[in-house]
């Protein structure tokens, strides 16, 4: 029989290597990159669905608690207003925002739940050592979606929509509130003690493991991107990952036209989302809309230092540095650059890191709309630059996902041949 050793390829840097020795708990990392290739907990399998399958219960009872009450309560001149998160989405809606209104419901309702149900139906039965019907393309999905669930980028919307309306009205946090953050500190519990890889080998036992020394000479070996086994390519039609169906290329297709059409795009929209006004308050009759900047300088002269520096990272700084990023990514790897490849990965993995934080302010705007109605003294509206700029923040997340980061190596090695 053959004997195996487990052989994998960097999902950052494309360099195939082999693991001599795998740690019970711990990571292996790329040895040019630094890329985590394989990570193991210490928990054992039984008690670590057992475990998971916890979490995520408690997870869903505390989603459904947080949608059905409402998260802040606001008392001005006696008019007294409370939202849930599903007021947000529907205010956006009747108010014709249907693409901003999708993308809050998305990153916020629908994410969230389409990955604690996901779960809920993988380890509930292989708890019971069962595999439920179509468990690898479920849980495939499940991995797409994760990474469009920001509930802690909402958490701190709220805490910033809290601070702000306290200067307009009485705040009162309600139920939902506590039950957000309880969920925010589950999900993220819930991310960290699954073993991914320990599932993917429960729920799919049938996956031969690739025998090495039968594969021909010159044969392209590449990890699946969804789920990390090792696939080989074939030269003459599409191949597709055998565990979980996922398309399977040795470089994402047409990566840097891709990226390149989305950053151009994002540039484009990112002009709009300043200079047109993401708020518009009417108080008294009179009509004042507030831009990005114009938010950030009037928290930041009225006192609200902090609050002004959470907004400008946020909102200025994060997607300014991310187009910058991803244009420097391009420009070099169009010149064929050898500049510093593993400081251009970190800067690769910055921008898939901090993009979503880009939301807060959509999120407090929304949240501020979907509050202050007290028709006659005050209303506040989100502004259409809040559109644009949540368009921006899409397409430099999908311009993040088409980059492919192992093109950076690959001029190194064609120069070293
Ligand atoms: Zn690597
Ligand atoms: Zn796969």
């Amino acid at each position: 029989m053959t004997q195996y050793i487990p052989v994998t390829t960097c999902r950052d840097c494309g360099l195939l290597q082999q693991i001599r020795y795998m740690p019970d708990d711990g990571a292996v990392k790329c040895c040019r990159c630094d890329a985590i290739l394989h990570k193991r907990q210490r928990i054992a399998l039984a008690k670590s669905i057992e475990h998971t399958l916890a979490l995520v219960i408690t997870a869903l009872i505390l989603l459904i608690i947080s949608n059905v009450y409402p998260i802040i309560q606001v008392d001005a001149e006696g008019h007294e207003m409370a939202a849930t998160l599903f007021d947000c989405v529907k205010y956006l809606f009747t108010n014709e925002m249907k693409l901003l209104a999708g993308l809050v419901f998305l990153t916020t309702i629908g994410a969230p739940l389409i990955q604690l149900t996901g779960l809920l139906y993988i380890l509930l039965p292989v708890n019971f050592n069962r595999i439920p019907p179509y468990a690898p393309k479920i849980y495939r999905v499940v991995r797409i979606i994760t990474s469009w669930s920001m509930l802690e980028v909402l958490m701190l919307g709220i805490l910033v929509s809290v601070v702000k309306l306290s200067a307009l009205a009485t705040v009162v946090p309600s139920i939902a509130l506590w039950t957000f953050a309880l969920l925010m500190i589950f999900i993220a519990a819930i991310l960290s003690d699954l073993d991914t890889e320990m599932l993917w080998e429960q729920i799919s036992p049938k996956i031969q493991k690739m025998e090495l020394d039968k594969l021909k000479l010159g044969t392209q070996l590449t990890n699946c991107h969804n789920c990390h086994l090792l696939c080989t390519l074939s030269a003459e039609h599409d191949s597709y990952c055998s565990r979980c169906s996922a398309a399977i290329h040795f470089r994402k297709p047409n990566s840097l036209t891709r990226c390149t059409a989305l950053v151009i795009a994002a540039m484009v929209m990112y002009i709009p989302a300043n200079l047109l006004p993401v708020m518009m308050v009417t108080s008294l009759g009179k009509t004042e809309g507030d831009t990005i900047i114009s938010g950030v300088i009037y928290l930041a002269t009225n006192g609200d230092l902090p609050l002004a520096i959470i907004l400008f990272i946020a909102s200025i700084c994060v997607p300014t540095i991310k187009l910058i990023i991803l244009s420097l990514l391009l420009i070099t790897v169009h010149f064929k650059s050898q500049w510093r490849p593993k400081e251009r990965t970190y800067l690769y993995r910055l921008t898939e890191f901090i993009g979503r934080w880009s939301m807060v302010d959509i999120f407090v705007d929304t949240l501020m709309a979907t509050l202050v109605q007290v028709s006659g003294l005050m209303v506040i509206e989100v502004g259409v630059g809040a559109v644009a700029f949540g368009v921006v923040v899409v397409l430099t997340m999908f311009a993040a996902m088409a980059f492919d980061p192992r093109l950076i190596w690959d001029n190194m090695e064609v120069v070293n041949e």
